[in-house]
């Protein structure tokens, strides 16, 4: 591999075909997870081979070259990030270029093995996480996650507060199956000092679970929370798909990512990529490019710059999600754990 170091070039930031800046990467480090989720992936999941996921100086050497090309935040994703042996080492690395050409390196996490990691994430730079929760109900954790570790996440996110992580809450909004707790979630993640955001389930992958059954409309799910609570609309924004509140009662931020009801796409900032090294220039659409054979190739420099060149290209000026009848395949076949959350 031989990409030149960000350093030492003047490289030419990413900027798409209708003049959208791109300055986020959500790097995908693992297909693998310890939870199952039942809108996520089915009980049986295959997983790739291992040479076929970027190595870590693969990795690595990607970041670089985005931070290079203008990438200013850093989200590590997957599959279950902390499930990757090696997954300090890259964090350690990136934090480095923390306060030198990246402003934030960040993380989504289930929170399974959080309690082991905090202290080395807030030590290595990250200064905020996502964890992903969409109950405190053991029981139902369980149903949703099919295994039962609700107490591990509840400690990894005690970990990351103790670290002093900021901690945002993800949360999956489903019918019927968390709908009435979310307020709940809701006030207790405000009373623990962190942010949620709540989430529309997507259909992405062939999963076991019928995710139709399951789609609550978020509409639905603030009408609910207006009735309880004062919600004032906030101006802050990530430059993504959510749309913030503050809640007066309870002095805490919501997020609401309506990504089916919504669009969002005009302000987008952001390319995913996956454990293979594939970069989709949107979630929602089925254009890539081969970032890995780049990387791999005999004329890495040229061949990966191409690539960068070609994402601008192509990325779509908007997602096609739809939901779909009962008995539709996936609007898009890929897993969320392929392509990062
Ligand atoms: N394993 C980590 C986690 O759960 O936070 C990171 C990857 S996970 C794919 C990222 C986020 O995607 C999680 O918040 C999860 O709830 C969400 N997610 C997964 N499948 C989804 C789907 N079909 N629709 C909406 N959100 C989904
Ligand atoms: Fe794993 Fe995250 Fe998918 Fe759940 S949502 S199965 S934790 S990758």
């Amino acid at each position: 591999m031989k990409l030149r170091h960000h350093k030492t070039m003047n490289a030419i930031p990413l900027v798409d075909s209708l003049q959208r800046r791109i300055t986020y990467l959500r790097l995908s480090v693992t297909d693998r997870c310890d939870l199952r989720c039942t809108y996520c992936m089915p009980e049986a999941m295959q997983f790739l081979p291992k040479k076929d996921v970027l190595s870590l100086e693969e990795l690595h050497q990607l970041s670089l070259a985005f931070i290079a090309r203008g990438v200013r935040k850093i989200r590590l994703t997957g599959g279950e990030p902390l499930v990757r042996r090696d997954m300090m080492d890259l964090v350690r690395a990136l934090g480095r270029e923390v306060g030198n050409g990246l402003d934030e390196l960040t993380l989504t996490t289930n929170g399974t093995q959080l309690a082991q990691y905090a202290d080395i994430l807030a030590a290595s730079g990250v200064r905020r996480v996502n964890v992903s929760l969409d109950t405190r109900d053991p029981a139902l954790f369980s149903r949703l996650t099919r295994r039962n570790r609700l107490a591990n996440v509840l400690e990894g996110i005690e970990a990351a507060k103790a670290a002093g992580l900021h901690i945002k809450l993800n949360t999956v909004a489903l019918k019927g199956l968390n709908e009435a707790e979310i307020p709940d979630l809701v006030a207790w993640a405000h009373g623990q000092g962190f942010d949620i955001t709540l989430i529309e389930v997507m259909p992405l992958g062939e999963v076991e679970d019928d995710r139709v059954d399951h789609y609550l409309p978020l509409s639905a799910v603030q009408d609910a929370m207006q009735r309880r609570w004062t919600l004032r609309s906030s101006s802050h924004s990530t430059g993504g798909p959510a749309r913030y509140f503050e809640i007066e009662e309870t002095g805490g931020r919501l997020g609401l990512i309506t990504p089916l009801t919504n669009n969002f796409c005009a302000g987008c900032n952001r390319l995913r990529v996956t454990a293979t090294g594939q970069l989709y220039p949107c979630l929602g659409g089925a254009e890539r490019v081969d970032l890995r054979a780049a990387l791999r190739s005999s004329n890495t420099e040229v061949e990966f710059q191409a690539a960068l060149d070609e994402a601008m290209r192509i990325k779509p000026e908007r997602h096609h999600f739809r939901i779909e009848a009962r008995d539709a395949q996936p609007a898009v076949p890929r897993h969320m754990s392929m392509t990062g959350g």
